[in-house]
């Protein structure tokens, strides 16, 4: 990584093991995982302004707009702890919030280092959305909004991963297994990123 601490997005469908590999990460890399998600659930259940306008469009499976969003997330990554490196979890997931994420890092010159993209096949992450559903009761764990959250992602996230891709950082890794399996997988891909002489020497010529 470069100066610093790594700053890292983690993209993948709902149900591929975000949050859970984003507080593994996060922790093993010294940055806060901040999660989009957990926030807004913390102002929904906090009963605050923005809890109240967001509850109906979460419990949808839609996605909040794009200002409301940015004004959430420059707060977050403009406290101390996330000033030399964070990894966040659940932003950016449209084509404008790359575009909010990219001037509001260029202003505060940090840009990002790698964007991680967690694979999952679509049944498995249903299987594991409707588990999590009977043991959190989230309310937008049912099989019709996880339909919706997964074609929301096909729609607008999904498009994301070419943009980063071409921009040589994105590292893509299997989401399916144990946990630390998984997180061994990213650190490894974390590392071959860093060593582009590694990368040359298993590319087939
Ligand atoms: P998550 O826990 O990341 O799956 O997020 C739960 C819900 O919060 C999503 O289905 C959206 O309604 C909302 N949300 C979280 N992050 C974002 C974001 N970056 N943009 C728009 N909506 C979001």
């Amino acid at each position: 990584m470069k100066n610093g601490r790594p700053k890292i997005v983690l993209l993948g469908p709902p149900g591929a093991g975000k949050g859970t590999q984003a507080a593994l990460l996060a922790s093993q890399l010294g940055v806060p995982a901040i999660s989009t998600g957990d926030m807004l659930r913390l102002a929904v259940a906090s009963g605050s302004e923005l809890g109240g306008r967001v509850q109906g469009i979460m419990a949808s499976g839609a996605l909040v707009d794009d200002a409301t969003m940015a004004d959430v997330v420059r707060d977050r990554l403009d406290q101390d702890d996330a000033r030399q490196g964070f990894l966040l979890d659940g932003y950016p997931r449209t084509l404008q919030q790359v575009q909010t994420l990219d001037d509001h890092l260029a202003e505060t010159n940090r840009p990002i280092d790698a964007v991680i993209s967690l694979l999952a096949d679509t049944d498995e992450v249903v299987a594991r959305l409707l588990r999590r559903a009977e043991i959190d009761g989230r309310a937008d764990d049912n099989e019709e909004t996880i339909r919706v959250r997964l074609q929301v992602y096909a729609d607008q996230t999904a498009p994301l991963l070419e943009v980063y891709r071409s921009r040589g950082l994105l590292v893509e890794v299997n989401g399916l297994g144990e946990i630390d399996e998984v997180s061994d997988r990213v650190f490894a891909a974390l590392d071959a990123q860093g060593k582009p002489e590694t990368r040359e020497l298993v590319e087939p010529q």
